[in-house]
C-alpha cells in the first residue's frame, strides 16, 4: 500500500463508483465488497485504519454467547456463520480458542450448559467444536491459576480470537489488490453539493493539508461512533448512542494457560472474558452509556475498579492496579431508535440505512459481522440497477497474507505469507525484551502497511502500546529513531513524533 501513489489517483480519477468514509471494520468492509464486485472504491479514513473502536475490541470472532439470554437468535446464527467464513478466508488470523466457564453452583451447570448445547446447535455444520462438561480436576489442569474454592467444575465451549488491528490492515490490503483505494489521514469534512444533489465529498489530506474535491456516484458513511455528526439529513428515527468499553492487559501468569474464561455473569448482569493474548492477559470489558466521544478516550479508573472486582473471586491470585500493563477503552456503535434504552439493552444487531439524500449508513454491528455488513450495504446500493456489478464475492475471498498452516503461539502468524517479504526489510531482532518489535517490522510496516506516524507502528501494526505501555514508552526513542532513519528524516521530526505519541501514551498507563 503506498500513500502517496493514492494521493496521485484522487486527480487521475475523475469519477468514483464510491467513496467510503471511515476506515473501521463496517468501512474496510464495504470497501473490499464493492471493489472485488469490480466497483472504482475509494475508502478514507481520518487517522489510520482502525484507530477507532476497530483497534479496541475484545479480539474475539463469535456468535456472542450472551445474547442467546435476549433470544437473539438470529444475531448469533447470523454471527457464528460469518465466523466459520472468517476462519475459513483468514485462517492466520483468526484462531479457534477453547473457552471455559467455570462453575461454582450446580444450577449454573445447567443453566449454561444448555445455553452453549443450544450454541452448538446453532453453528450446525460452521461448528468449531462441540461444548463439554468438564469435571473439577481437568477445569483446574485446564486453568490452573482458578480459584479452587467452592469450584465444582466447568464447561469448555469453542469461540474465534483475532487480532482486530491486523485483521483491519489485511483487510485494507486485500482491498488494494481486487483493485481499490485506501487513504489513511484523509478527512471528510462536508458533501459536495452541485443542482442542489450531492454529487461526492470535499476531503482534507491531513498530512500535507490539502483539500480534495472528489466525486462520486455513491457515498458511504461508516464511521461508527461519530456518525451522528455525518448523518447529514438522515430521518431521526436512528441514532447512534455510544457505549464505553475498557480492557487491561495484565501479565500472563494471572492466566497462565492457552485456555480463555468466560465469566457469566458480572455485577451489572453482563459477562467478562479473561483471555490468553500476545502472552499477557486481557480482561474485558466493561459497558457503560458515555456522552463523551472522543477517538483517543482516557478510561476512567471506575471501569478499571469494575474489571478488578469482577476478576478477583475467579482468579487464585487476582491482578490488582499495580499489576496493568496497558488499559484501553473503545466506542461501541449502537442504534437506538428510542432515547431512553440504555445500552445494555440495545442489540449488537446492525442497520444498514439509506437516508433521502441517497447517502448509505452503517449502523451498529460488531467486528465479526463486518462482511456481512458490507455485503448488505452495497446490495443496498446497488439495488436501483443504475450500475451494472454482480453478486457479492467475499465468503470465498482470501484475504492478503493467507496461510492455512498457523503456528498461533509465533507473535508473527499475523503476518501470514507475507513474513517472508517482512523479513526482507531488516534485523528480525526484538528491539524490546518484553514486546516483538524488530527493525524489519518497522519497516515493512511504513512501506507496506501505510504506517505514517510512530502512534501507528506501535499500537496498531504491531501491538505493543496495548500489550505492555509502559515498555513501550521506554522504546519509543529507539523506535522513531529507526522510522527516521527508514523515511529520511532529521531529529526535528523524531521529536516532534515523541511529542506527539508520548501523551496518547500516557493514557494507557492507569
Ligand atoms: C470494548 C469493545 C469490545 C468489543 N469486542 C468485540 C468483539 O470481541 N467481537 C466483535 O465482533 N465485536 C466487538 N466489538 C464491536 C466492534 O469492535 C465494533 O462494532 C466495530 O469495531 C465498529 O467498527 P466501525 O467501523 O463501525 O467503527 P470504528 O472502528 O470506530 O470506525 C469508524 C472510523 O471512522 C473514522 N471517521 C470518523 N469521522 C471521520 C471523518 N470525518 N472522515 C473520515 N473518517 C472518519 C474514525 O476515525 C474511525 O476510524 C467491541 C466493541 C467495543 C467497544
Amino acid at each position: 500500500m503506498n500513500r502517496d501513489k493514492n494521493i496521485r489517483l484522487l486527480s487521475k480519477v475523475s469519477v468514483w463508483d464510491l467513496i467510503v468514509i471511515g476506515g473501521g471494520a463496517s468501512g474496510l468492509g464495504a470497501a473490499l465488497d464493492a471493489a472485488s464486485r469490480g466497483m472504482k472504491v475509494l475508502l478514507i479514513e481520518k487517522y489510520d485504519f482502525s484507530k477507532g473502536t476497530s483497534s479496541k475490541s475484545t479480539k474475539l470472532i463469535h456468535g456472542g454467547v450472551r445474547y442467546l439470554k435476549n433470544a437473539e437468535f438470529k444475531l448469533v446464527r447470523k454471527a457464528l456463520h460469518e465466523r466459520y467464513i472468517l476462519k475459513k478466508n483468514a485462517p492466520h488470523l483468526v484462531q479457534n480458542k477453547d473457552f471455559i466457564i467455570p462453575i461454582y453452583n450446580w444450577i449454573n451447570f445447567f443453566f449454561y450448559g444448555i445455553g452453549l448445547r443450544l450454541y452448538d446447535a446453532i453453528s450446525g455444520k460452521w461448528s468449531f467444536g462441540s461444548t463439554k462438561f468438564l469435571n473439577k480436576k481437568t477445569t483446574i489442569e485446564h486453568l490452573n491459576s482458578i480459584n479452587t474454592k467452592s469450584l465444582k467444575g466447568g464447561i469448555k465451549y469453542k469461540d474465534g480470537q483475532f487480532d482486530d488491528a491486523r485483521f483491519a490492515i489485511s483487510l485494507a490490503h486485500t482491498i488494494e489488490n481486487v483493485g481499490g483505494t485506501v487513504l489513511n489521514y484523509m478527512e471528510y469534512l462536508s458533501p459536495r453539493i452541485e443542482n442542489n444533489s450531492i454529487n461526492g465529498i470535499i476531503a482534507n489530506d491531513k498530512i500535507d493539508q490539502k483539500e480534495f474535491h472528489l466525486s462520486s456516484k455513491y457515498i458511504i458513511n461508516a464511521t461508527g461512533v461519530f456518525s451522528n455528526k455525518l448523518m447529514m439529513s438522515i430521518t431521526s428515527q436512528f441514532k447512534i448512542k455510544a457505549s464505553r468499553g475498557t480492557h487491561v492487559v495484565v501479565d500472563r501468569s494471572f492466566l497462565n494457560s492457552q485456555h480463555a474464561i468466560m465469566i457469566p455473569k458480572t455485577i451489572d448482569g453482563r459477562v467478562l472474558f479473561v483471555i490468553p493474548w500476545n502472552n499477557k492477559t486481557l480482561i474485558g470489558t466493561t459497558d457503560e452509556e458515555t456522552n463523551e466521544i472522543d477517538i483517543d478516550l482516557k478510561t476512567p479508573l471506575t471501569d478499571i475498579g469494575f474489571i478488578l472486582e469482577n476478576v478477583k473471586n475467579y482468579l487464585s491470585s487476582p491482578p490488582k492496579k499495580k499489576d496493568i500493563k496497558s488499559v484501553f477503552t473503545g466506542l461501541r456503535p449502537l442504534v437506538s431508535n428510542k432515547d431512553n434504552s440504555s445500552t445494555k439493552e440495545l442489540s449488537r444487531a446492525h442497520i444498514i440505512h439509506e437516508s433521502d439524500d441517497g447517502i448509505i449508513h452503517m449502523l451498529g454491528g460488531k467486528w465479526t459481522t463486518y462482511r456481512l455488513m458490507g455485503l448488505e450495504a452495497i446490495d443496498c446500493l446497488l439495488k436501483d440497477k443504475t450500475l451494472q456489478f454482480g453478486n457479492s464475492n467475499t465468503s470465498s475471498l482470501r484475504l492478503f497474507g493467507f496461510k492455512d498452516v498457523v503456528d498461533f503461539q509465533d507473535p508473527l502468524h499475523v503476518y501470514g505469507t507475507e513474513l517472508k517479504r517482512l523479513k526482507t526489510y531488516g534485523a528480525m531482532v526484538s528491539i524490546s525484551n518484553h514486546i516483538f518489535i524488530s527493525e524489519a517490522m518497522i519497516a515493512y510496516a511504513i512501506h507496506e502497511e501505510m504506517a505514517i506516524n510512530l502512534e501507528d507502528i506501535l499500537a496498531r501494526r504491531t501491538r505493543c502500546l496495548f500489550i505492555d505501555a509502559k515498555e513501550t514508552i521506554k522504546i519509543a526513542p529507539k523506535v522513531a529513531k529507526i522510522m527516521a532513519s527508514v523515511l529520511k528524516m532529521d531529529d526535528t521530526w523524531t521529536t516532534k513524533q515523541l511529542d506527539l505519541f508520548l501523551p496518547l501514551a500516557s493514557k494507557y498507563i492507569i
